[in-house]
Order: C-alpha cells, then sequence, then structure tokens
C-alpha cells in the first residue's frame, strides 16, 4: 500500500561544520523552503506556557528561552524542481549538534526523555558546535563560520520559513542565533516579519485549520500525509502526490550521512486497545508504562476506519431522508473533517492540573513522545551507502515517487535498531517539510481553478499557502498568532541593528 523511505541526515559538529558549510549555504540559497526544528534543554513552567493570555505565554516563553538553551538544530532544505511533472523535491537534511557556551538550564525531565530517545551527551560535549546567546557579541558575529552565521545566510536567502508548532522554536531561534527577545509580542512579530519576508508557515496550523486531520502532533501528521500521498502514486498518479528526492552523498561526506529509515505503514497486527489520550495529543501520561497502544499506524488506520464509518452512517441517513421524500441536507458536511477527537481546543490546562506537560508541547524534546515507531539510522549503514556513488553530492534519482530502491534499504531491516532521537531535529524538519510540500500540492489540488494563478506565485517565492501565510499555531486556540507588524508596534532596537549588519550594503 505504502511505501518505505529513507531520509539521508547529515550530521554536523564542530569537526566538520566547517567542511559542510560551503554545502549547507548552497542548500539554503537554492531551497524553495526551509524547515526546521529544534531540540531544546527545557522549556521551564509549563502551564504559563500555556497561559490563557497570549502576551503571558510570550513571557513564560522569553523566560524560558533566555534561561535554556538550543541543543540541536533541524535544517531540511526543500528545492523544487522545475523539469518535473509532478510536484518534485530534492531535498537535503542536516542535524546540528549544538552546545551553547554560556550557563544555561537543562530540566531533568529533559535529559530523561533525551537520553531515552538516543540522545548523545557526550557527544554535545565533546563536539558540538558552540554558540553565545542573545545580542551580538562583535560585529564579527555575522561573518565567518560559526552558527550565528549560518542564520544570518538564513535571513540573507529570504526563503519561505516552516515550522511545526513553531512560536516557542522561533522564540529560541531568535534568542540564541539572532538577538535578545524584545519584552513585547507585538514587537517580536515585527522583528519576524522583516527577518521573514517570504512568510512563515506553521504546519501543526495548516493540518488541523486547513487539511483538518484528525490529529495534528508532527508524527501524525507526517504519517498520514505520506499514506495519502502514496496512495495517491499508487493509484496511477491522478491524485495530488509529491515525489521527494535525495542527494546521493559519497566519498567524505557519506562518513557524515546516517540513514533514517521510514518504514511504509506496518500491517497492524497489534491488538491492543489505542491509548486515546495519545490518539488525540501524540502524548500520554504513562510513557513507556501505559498498558494501550501508541502506535500512530495503528491509530491513523483507526481513525480513517471511523471516519469511513460515520461517513456511511450519513449516507445511509440521508438516503432515509430522501426516500421520505425530505430534503437532502447540504452535502458538503459530509466531507467535513472527523472531529471526534478533541480539535482545536487540544489543550486545557485547567483541566490537566497536575500535568507539567502540555500535550500541545508534545514534539518539543521535553515530552514523552512515544511514538517514535519509524525505524532508525543505523551506522551499518553508511558503509552499503558509500559503495554505490561516485560524487559527493550526486542526485539520487532512485527516490522517485518516494520508494526507495537503492541498495541501503534492503539491509536495515537486519540492522540493529539504532536509536532513532539521535538525528531527531534533522528528521522532524524533514518531516515538518514534507508535510507542507504535501500540503501545497493537495489544497492546490482541491481549489484547482486557481491553479495556475498559484503556481505563478509559487515560483515568484509568494505565497504558497496563501490561507496559512505567516500564522503560528497557538495551542488550545481557535485562532492562530499572526506575524505581522501592525501600525502600533515598532521593531526593536536589536534587531534593526541586526538588519543593518544583516543587509546591509551586502543585497
Ligand atoms: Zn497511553
Amino acid at each position: 500500500m505504502t511505501s518505505s523511505m529513507v531520509v539521508p541526515v547529515i550530521d554536523v559538529q564542530y569537526d566538520n561544520f566547517k567542511e559542510l558549510w560551503p554545502a549547507m549555504v548552497v542548500a539554503i540559497k537554492t531551497s524553495s523552503f526551509v524547515a526546521l526544528d529544534t531540540e531544546l534543554s527545557g522549556l521551564g513552567n509549563r502551564k504559563s506556557l500555556l497561559a490563557e493570555s497570549i502576551e503571558d505565554r510570550y513571557k513564560a516563553i522569553c523566560h524560558a528561552a533566555r534561561s535554556r538553551s538550543i541543543l540541536s538544530l533541524g535544517v531540511a532544505c526543500y528545492k523544487k524542481l522545475s523539469d518535473k511533472t509532478a510536484d518534485t523535491y530534492l531535498v537535503q537534511v542536516y542535524n546540528l549538534t549544538l552546545l551553547c557556551s554560556e550557563e544555561y538550564i537543562i530540566e531533568p525531565q529533559s535529559v530523561q526523555f533525551l537520553v531515552q530517545h538516543g540522545f548523545d551527551f557526550n557527544k554535545q560535549y565533546a563536539h558540538g558546535i558552540p554558540y553565545c546567546k542573545g545580542n551580538n557579541k562583535a560585529a564579527s558575529d555575522d561573518r565567518g563560520v560559526h552558527i550565528r552565521a549560518l542564520f544570518t545566510e538564513l535571513l540573507r536567502a529570504r526563503k519561505p520559513l516552516v515550522l511545526h508548532n513553531g512560536l516557542i522554536d522561533m522564540a529560541f531561534l531568535y534568542q540564541c542565533f539572532y538577538a535578545h527577545l524584545p519584552e513585547r509580542l507585538a514587537t517580536f512579530t515585527a522583528d519576524l516579519s522583516e527577518m521573514f519576508p517570504a512568510g512563515i508557515y506553521d504546519t501543526k496550523y495548516v493540518t488541523e485549520f486547513e487539511i483538518r486531520l484528525a490529529a495534528s502532533y508532527l508524527e501524525y501528521a507526517y504519517k498520514k500525509c505520506k499514506l495519502d500521498n502514496s496512495r495517491s502514486v499508487a493509484s496511477g498518479g491522478s491524485g495530488p502526490h509529491v515525489h521527494v528526492e535525495f542527494c546521493q552523498y559519497a566519498g567524505h561526506m557519506s562518513s557524515y550521512v546516517d540513514y533514517r529509515v521510514c518504514p511504509s505503514l506496518a500491517s497492524v497486527e497489534e491488538q491492543t486497545d489505542i491509548c486515546l489520550r495519545f490518539s488525540a495529543f501524540g502524548w500520554c501520561p504513562n510513557g513507556t508504562q501505559c498498558l494501550l497502544s501508541h502506535n500512530t499506524d495503528l491509530i491513523i488506520l483507526q481513525d480513517e476506519k471511523s471516519k469511513e464509518d460515520k461517513r456511511k452512517k450519513r449516507k445511509r441517513q440521508r438516503n432515509k431522508k430522501k426516500s421520505e421524500g425530505e430534503l437532502m441536507e447540504d452535502s458538503s458536511i459530509v466531507d467535513g473533517s472527523p472531529k471526534n477527537k478533541v480539535a482545536h481546543m487540544e489543550v486545557d490546562p485547567d483541566k490537566t492540573p497536575d500535568n507539567q506537560q502540555g500535550a500541545e508541547l508534545c514534539h518539543k524534546n521535553t515530552q514523552q513522545n512515544e511514538g517514535d515507531s519509524m525505524g532508525a539510522d543505523s551506522e551499518g549503514n553508511r558503509n552499503s551507502a558509500t559503495s554505490t556513488a561516485t560524487e559527493d553530492t550526486n542526485k539520487n534519482t532512485n527516490t522517485n515517487d518516494g520508494v526507495e530502491k537503492s541498495d541501503h534499504a534492503a539491509n536495515t531491516g537486519s540492522e540493529k535498531k539504532a536509536d532513532a532521537g539521535t538525528h531527531r531535529a534533522g528528521f522532524d524538519a524533514f518531516m515538518t517539510g514534507f508535510i507542507f510540500a504535501y500540503s501545497c500540492t493537495h489544497l492546490r489540488k482541491e481549489g484547482a481553478g486557481e491553479a495556475v494563478e498559484e503556481k505563478e506565485q509559487e515560483e515568484d517565492g509568494q505565497l504558497w499557502l496563501p490561507n496559512c501565510l505567516n500564522k503560528v499555531y497557538l495551542s488550545g486556540k481557535a485562532a492562530p498568532l499572526n506575524v505581522v507588524k501592525s501600525t502600533f508596534s515598532k521593531s526593536s532596537k536589536a534587531h534593526i541593528q541586526k538588519m543593518e549588519m544583516v543587509w546591509g550594503g551586502r543585497v
């Protein structure tokens, strides 16, 4: 039914950062959009992060971003290939291991979670790329080879930025690699709108409010999009679908690549009942101890089944009404999203007073995301891939339609199941980008009439998903945060200085 996929993730650390720098900058500059994800040393008080007032939430996020740090950064560069009939992307995924040089808090629960998911603290301390937070310490911070300069390159590239549930990520990115966070939320959004003129997209907002999936946590959204995409491909390609291709890394480069296997949706053999909490939020307080199933594949299939059951039931009811000579109801409700789960208002902190981890914050590192059943990368795969390639970054055509046919796919079953968390930020960024790419294709096909016009806009680097432009998901709120510069808000002083340095005389 679906195909498995092997995603190469390039492992960037202190030792090879300089060597990989040119390739990373080119990948960013030539991309159509860039998806990011972060792993954090903590989030602080979970309840304040979900405060009723958005301004209060922002204060809590600022406090967290100033006192905690980014441990790793995932960067997925998606380049749309214009010479293909279907929407085809060349994807390059980087996982950067970082080490904040200043004091920061690391929360015990984060350590526990990260270790459980394969985060290697030895590697972080020995090989992490050092960085300082806040405002530039010297004018040179925007040049040379370091992480703040890479962030500057990202800004200069003026690409659409894609995140999943991205408010916290953006605040941490701003504080860690850009400048001291402004005190007010309106200033922050004003700064962001200038930093990313091509727009910010949040795939959690996209999947919940536009695609209207039954759940929108990262792994669920990714697997559901991938499943529907594979079905479109399998049915002869008439439905909306995207193709992803990867570079084939060889020679010296290949030693930095880990292959993350993302198997096709497992034929579900489990007889266990699904954990409803996990099913809705991608998180459950019982974690690994839970007796119910946290299998995302199983959850997706069950959601599809219940949606189908409801559809049939409605159809029966309509037919019954019809035969009774009544007017048919508006048929649009039939295609409505399966709101059998708690949607839009996923987190109600009042209902979960003892719940330190807001379920909404799930894809952040401090949560017990047990759904990581997506297989693993494995050290052993490195060699098998090396032997087949001849150039450092030759485009690999064997991943067309997501079916991985190259030899390293074959031996993954027998390899040890390595820790899937090792390149978590990189792979999460890949998943985020995939959801976005699929959503663009899917939603454009839905409104086929406007396709041509949108295509042109897209090529200008504008308006990928017009309805989602600059809308950032807010947990428990029906409306997103709009990343705009309002007539009443000013940019921050630090940001204005940065703008001078980033673009001044260099455009
Ligand atoms: Zn559970």
